[in-house]
């Protein structure tokens, strides 16, 4: 098994794929019987070792598609095997459009949620805020139906869990009529970008934008809905997103790996290059772009107030070391809320990613930027790499305690608790490497 980011590569004693929730009892009892260690694997799309287990990885890709729609509550219900990519589509037939989404639609439903997966928008939280309904088969088979009014504090942890909590089998999702996003894509000076970001913040449903290291010039994208239905033809977004979001791309990242020298020019090419474009299309489209070129990334949630400033430190850094990256930077926007392992528990946060090529080195690079997060009291996304440690981690998320407290209620044999999981949270054996 190996994940999308090759961080991880690991072979499981057993690897199933079941076809119904009875399927998933069996496994989970004979996983038990022979004290095997249970992950279920989305798209294997986190570059953490959440997925990573010596015993039984269950894949839900047999437990794909709509289980049912209510048209007149904006309410869907998918198995929580479905990737975002097949299921939008059919929602968008259905009428529907999600409230928000990240950057790419591959990721498996309750793998996106699981690890706290956002997009941007100040309005907007993380996607895990769309749910209203999940099912799941704890760590002794037990089925429960879990809603926000029946149990509160177990429909919260279930939110982001890093599937400790059991089996997610099904989510249920409140949708927003189908709409239409315009999207204007131009390059700003970094400097103006990060003056303005609360005006743009206010004036767009979603902002966010690229800084290239190096560079002067920011990629700014701002969305908000359109009244009027656009259309881009098929070979124009291939035209963009192939041929110069990613092969153009990839190129220039070859050579950065050739000549690391040459990293600081390319930046500034690439800064001064990026794609400026106005249109409008479906939701659905103009959220998600495809990413071929391959890729490591870490990313912190900060205090919304602090987002300009760390990101000007992180300038700082980079120009004092000069490390060889090639890669933009990304900062986001997301609303707060009161979910215990959501990186914006507590109130609104700004969102920093930084990549590096993944046949660069990015240990220094992202190292320094760490430490900047860190000193922020910055939360680690998830699924993102990051080297945060468990007493750091209960600091930053006050409510992990509960949350792990609830996690052994409903998994007491500890069938989800793998030595990653138990280093990174409970402190237990050897911190393994993110
Ligand atoms: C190219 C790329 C772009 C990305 N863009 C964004 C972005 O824009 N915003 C953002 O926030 N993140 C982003 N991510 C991170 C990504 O969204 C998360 O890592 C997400 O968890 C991946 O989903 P997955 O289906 O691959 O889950 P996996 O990585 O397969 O699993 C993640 C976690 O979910 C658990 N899980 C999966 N299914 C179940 C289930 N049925 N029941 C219980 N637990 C389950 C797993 O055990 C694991 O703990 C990106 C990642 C990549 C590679």
């Amino acid at each position: 098994m190996r994940n999308w980011g090759r961080t991880l590569t690991f072979t499981p004693a057993e690897y199933r794929l079941p076809r119904h929730e009875e399927d998933i009892l069996r496994a989970l009892e004979q996983a038990a019987q022979k004290k095997q260690l249970v992950r279920v694997v989305g798209a294997g799309h986190s570059w953490t070792p959440l997925i990573e287990t010596p015993g039984l990885l269950l894949s839900l890709d047999r437990l794909q598609g709509l289980v049912s729609v209510r048209p007149g509550e904006n309410l869907v219900t998918l198995w929580a095997g479905t990737r975002l990519y097949q299921a939008l589509p059919r929602l968008w037939k259905q009428g529907f459009s999600l409230a928000n989404q990240g950057d790419i639609d591959r990721q498996s439903i309750a793998g996106a949620f699981s690890t706290g997966t956002h997009g941007t928008g100040k309005t907007l939280g993380i996607l895990a805020t769309q749910a209203v309904h999940y099912r799941f088969l704890d760590g002794e088979g037990r089925i429960h139906d879990v809603y926000p009014d029946t149990d509160p504090a177990l429909f919260q942890a279930l939110q982001v869990s890093l599937g400790l909590m059991g089996v997610i089998t099904q989510v249920s999702l409140q949708v927003e009529p189908r709409y239409y996003l315009r999207l204007t894509k131009r390059l700003e000076r970094l400097d103006e970008v990060l003056e303005r970001s609360e005006a743009y913040l206010n004036g767009y449903r979603h902002f966010e934008f690229f800084w290239f290291p190096y560079s002067e010039w920011a990629a700014v994208k701002l969305m908000e809905k359109s009244e009027t239905p656009g259309h881009v033809p098929v070979w124009r977004r291939w035209l963009i997103d192939a041929a110069w979001e990613n092969g153009a791309f990839w190129a220039l990242n070859k050579i950065a790996q050739f000549w690391p020298s040459r990293s600081e020019a390319l930046c500034r090419f690439a800064g001064q290059n990026m794609t400026t474009e106005v249109r409008v299309d479906r939701a659905y489209r103009l959220f998600a772009s495809p990413r071929w070129v391959r890729f490591r990334e870490m990313e912190y949630s900060l205090p919304a107030e602090a987002g300009p400033t760390v990101l000007r430190e992180i300038r700082s850094w980079i120009a004092k070391h000069r490390p060889a990256v090639s890669f933009p930077i990304e900062y986001r926007y997301v609303k707060g809320d009161t979910i215990p392992l959501s990186p914006a528990y507590g109130g609104d946060r700004v969102f920093i990613a930084v990549h590096a090529y993944h046949r660069m080195p990015y240990k220094e690079y992202f190292a320094g930027i760490e430490e900047i997060f860190q000193a922020y009291e910055g939360r680690p996304h998830w699924g993102k790499m990051h080297t945060a440690t468990p007493a750091y981690l209960h600091r930053v998320y006050p409510q992990l305690g509960e949350f792990l407290a609830l996690a052994e209620r409903y998994d007491p044999r500890g069938l989800f608790r793998t030595p990653y999981l138990k280093a990174l949270l409970w402190g237990e054996g050897v911190r393994l490497p993110a």
